[in-house]
């Protein structure tokens, strides 16, 4: 019978070895042995499933794999050193010179800066949508369109993607559909279960949940996890095995650190709602139709990310941050401690007013990543530097 979700994501776990252990070990080895030449021929040409070099796989990293498979409904996946290897993975090993690709307009920025400076190199164009307006979508699909990407609820601008519409679509097209998970986990939202075909995780956000490590990965659809393992394994984005050790044991803990989380921010959510220096507050499971019925269809609570739009621009942005006493200015997100950051000013500097208007950034607009802090403890450092805005 399946368990589950929180017992899969604890009792998910290698084989025990000799020792007998409770929780599993740590292996720090860049190769395994075999015990004959035939084991050594079997397992190079592919007969034989099992670890030859930690390039390729371990015991740490297929740990966190299986668990993230099973969480998410996905037949097999690769794990990553990081998230943008995850994702620059996918596309390098799935796409050929000429494809071209189309995704959301609010991408993660290093994403965008693959599609916009490096992709090109290589002949693969990408058309954005806006994520306000999906139906555009069916426009910018071209008959050499191989790729629909999308992250929802999208960062920072937290509009909610219908996934099953956009399924639909990319299945009508034989498009395959790419759902960049980071902001949800597959505690919150099983992008596969809505007809997705592969699923991206920064398993650095709240899959780590501590701000400690980077990771990734990448799991879905049997036919293209094989075509990505193998560009994966030739082409050395191996996630470490102390990283892989340190997220496997994260996610045994995900349900009640994202429990907490989304409690967290939906109470902050109401609190602030209208405070008379925010003009917008947004959050996916404040009732905010359309997004708001597609949110509760998708996702099972609203996660952890609030953005709240201060009136006065830049100058309010900024000087909220300083007045910030006890939250973190930092870029990151899915922490424990929560962290405030104006991207205008810092993740999205490098775009024009009117690009990052496109994206939904305006000058005033403040990301606010809900750590595990007491609430009370959140709101007052939130409410006095609001006050001196
Ligand atoms: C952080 C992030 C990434 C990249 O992950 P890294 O682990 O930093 O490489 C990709 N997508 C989203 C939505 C992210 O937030």
């Amino acid at each position: 019978m399946k368990k589950h979700f929180e017992t899969e994501a604890i009792r998910t776990q290698m084989e025990r070895s000799q020792f007998a252990e409770h929780s599993a070990p740590l292996y720090l080895t860049s190769s395994f042995v075999f015990e004959d030449a035939e084991e050594l021929r079997a397992a190079f040409s592919d007969e034989l499933d099992r670890n030859i070099y930690s390039r390729f796989s371990n015991p740490n990293n297929q740990e966190l794999v299986d668990k993230i498979c099973t969480l998410e409904g996905a037949e097999d996946g690769v794990a990553f050193a990081s998230g943008m290897a995850a994702v620059y993975t996918s596309f390098a090993a799935l796409l050929n010179s000429g494809d071209h690709i189309v995704s959301v307009r609010s991408i993660f920025g290093s994403t965008h800066t693959l599609f916009k400076k490096y992709f090109i190199k290589w002949n693969i164009k990408t058309t954005y949508f806006n994520a306000s307006t999906p139906q555009e979508i069916e426009e910018a699909i071209q008959p050499n369109t191989k790729i629909i990407y999308i992250e929802t609820p999208t960062n920072p601008g937290l509009d909610v993607l219908d996934m099953g519409y956009l399924a639909d679509i990319a299945k009508k097209h034989q498009i395959i559909l790419v759902v960049d998970n980071c902001f949800a986990t597959p505690y919150l939202q099983k992008p596969l279960s809505f007809g997705a075909d592969l699923v991206i995780h920064s398993a650095t956000k709240l899959i780590d949940g501590q701000g400690r490590v980077l990771g990734g990965l990448i799991v879905g659809r049997q036919d293209l996890i094989t075509e990505i393992r193998s560009f994966f394994r030739n082409s050395g984005s191996a996630l470490s095995p102390v990283n892989a050790w340190v997220l496997s044991k994260s996610i045994e803990t995900l349900a009640v650190r994202l429990d907490r989380h989304c409690e967290n921010a939906l109470k902050l959510a109401n609190h602030l709602e209208n405070h008379p220096k925010i003009s917008q507050l947004r959050y996916p499971f404040l009732p905010n139709p359309p997004q708001y019925e597609i949110a509760k269809k998708q996702m099972l609570k609203g996660g952890n990310i609030i953005t709240i739009e201060l009136k006065g621009g830049i100058k309010s942005g900024q000087t909220f941050l300083n007045q910030i006493q006890m939250c973190s200015l930092s870029a990151n997100l899915g922490d424990t401690r929560t962290i405030v950051t104006h991207p205008a000013t810092s993740t999205h500097s490098k775009l024009s007013t009117e690009e990052r208007a496109l994206v939904g950034i305006t000058d005033g607009l403040i990301r606010l990543s809900i750590g595990l802090e007491n609430i009370e403890d959140i709101k007052q450092d939130i409410d006095q530097a609001l006050e001196k805005v």
